[in-house]
């Protein structure tokens, strides 16, 4: 049970989560505390965070952003740090909760050093299950950290599930809003643009993951981290679109019974869960209104057109490096996407590209941290080799 006037530090503090953590901070004045908060190189809005909230920590990964950084800080009391070493002292300043919302593998670390006895982590960075689940939760239970899933189809499960163990649930589904494109032929996919696939029908998130809902890989990404969270067998896992993002997941037990988890699409709302936990948040929270939106549906996602979820199956399967291969080459492929350099059709053949390649490496399954950073660096080389001749035919 969290305290009154609990601690937060926030990982990723500039971003679309760590915006949200702080409007809910906001919102409840006196509730919570800052401790650190980090940024990848936005040392000027780390530096407003850190001065509104009264941070006793701020880090910004960027080393030349550190000197930028400590002279916005200077005289506020409040520490500045940077490079790796920075993001480190931030994970493990005092805190009574981490949210660990640093996008992508860059997470990993931070996310990881987190990880201490008293402590909460209301988990955002998925990429860190992917690239290290079993690594993270065997150190969660050394710890004896306690992990609340942010994400929120993977906060309604666990809200679902009430206590029971994972095990006890025959099947957790997941939904997708299908993103954008989700009536979109293959030629039409084909030429979308980075300006639609970054317009979300019903969530507003930074960049990458918006791009993933798009493909459907944030989809995969999220079986992934379900399959780690929960410890359930990947055959008990499956994806229902659900265009409303309304229910964000269901949770079928053994006796038939299924429990869903409803709200409003807005991250503050499993973000209120974690940080209150086992009790309620009292805050002014956006309702439900089901007889206002009258019809929910669902429909089985279509991996022909989406192939990049059955590429985040096959490698949840496999296990061992493809998961982080498939992490690292889709986030160079996203990159490559968002600069114009390929098509969206193209983000998941370069992904399945590198993953045929890196099998043939037969790379070891990860057993640390440094091993899955290994991997993962791997991944992006053999993405980014492969990138000149994918670029090539897209044009
Ligand atoms: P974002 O891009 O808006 O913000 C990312 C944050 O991480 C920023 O503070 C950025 O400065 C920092 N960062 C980025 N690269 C970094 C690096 N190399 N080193 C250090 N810091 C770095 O992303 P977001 O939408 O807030 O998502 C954050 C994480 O939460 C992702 O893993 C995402 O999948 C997950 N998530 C987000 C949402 C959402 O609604 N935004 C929902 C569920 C899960
Ligand atoms: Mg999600």
């Amino acid at each position: 049970m969290v305290s009154e006037n609990a601690t937060i530090s926030v990982l990723g503090a500039t971003g679309s989560i760590g915006d949200s953590t702080l409007d809910l901070m906001r919102s409840l004045p006196g509730k919570f505390q800052l401790g650190a908060v980090t940024a990848n190189k936005d040392a000027a809005k780390l530096a407003r965070i850190a001065k509104e909230f009264r941070a006793k920590f701020a880090a910004v990964a960027d080393d030349d952003e550190y000197f930028r950084l400590k002279d916005l800080l200077a005289g506020s009391g409040i520490e500045a740090a940077g490079g790796r070493q920075g993001l480190q002292g931030a994970a493990q300043a005092e805190a009574d909760i981490v949210v660990a919302a640093i996008t992508g593998a860059a997470g990993l670390s931070p996310a990881f050093s987190a990880l201490a006895p008293n402590r909460r982590i209301a988990l955002a960075n998925k990429e860190a299950l992917v690239c290290a689940g079993d690594i993270y939760m065997a150190r969660v239970r050394e710890t004896g950290a306690e992990i609340l899933p942010l994400d929120s189809e993977h906060n309604a499960v666990f809200q679902a599930l009430g206590g029971s163990e994972g095990k006890s649930a025959d099947r957790i589904t997941l939904t997708a809003s299908g993103g954008p494109f989700r009536k979109f032929g293959k030629e039409e996919l084909a030429s979308v643009t980075p300006e639609q696939a970054l317009k979300h029908p019903t969530w507003s998130m930074g960049a990458k993951i918006t791009i993933d809902s798009a493909t459907l890989m944030n989809k995969g990404l999220e079986l992934i981290e379900a399959r780690h969270l929960f410890a359930v067998d990947p055959s008990k896992l499956d994806v229902l679109v659900h265009p409303q993002s309304v229910v964000h997941a269901i949770v079928r037990f053994n006796d038939g019974s299924m429990v869903a988890g409803l709200s409003v699409p807005d991250m503050k709302i499993p973000l209120a869960h974690c940080l209150a936990w086992p009790g309620r948040l009292e805050w002014d929270a956006p309702k439900l209104d089901l007889a206002k939106l009258g019809t929910l549906t669902f429909e089985a996602p279509d991996l022909e057109r989406f192939p990049a979820l059955r590429l985040a199956r096959e490698a949840m399967e496999a296990g061992g490096a493809a998961p982080v291969i498939l992490n690292a080459a889709n986030e160079i492929a996203v990159a490559a996407f968002l600069e114009g350099r390929i098509g969206f059709c193209v983000i998941a053949s370069l992904v399945e590209a590198a993953l045929e390649r890196a099998e043939r490496e037969r790379l070891n399954e990860p057993r640390t941290v440094n091993d899955a950073l290994a991997i993962d660096h791997i991944g992006r080389s053999i993405a980014a080799a492969l990138l000149p001749q994918f670029a090539a035919k897209a044009s």
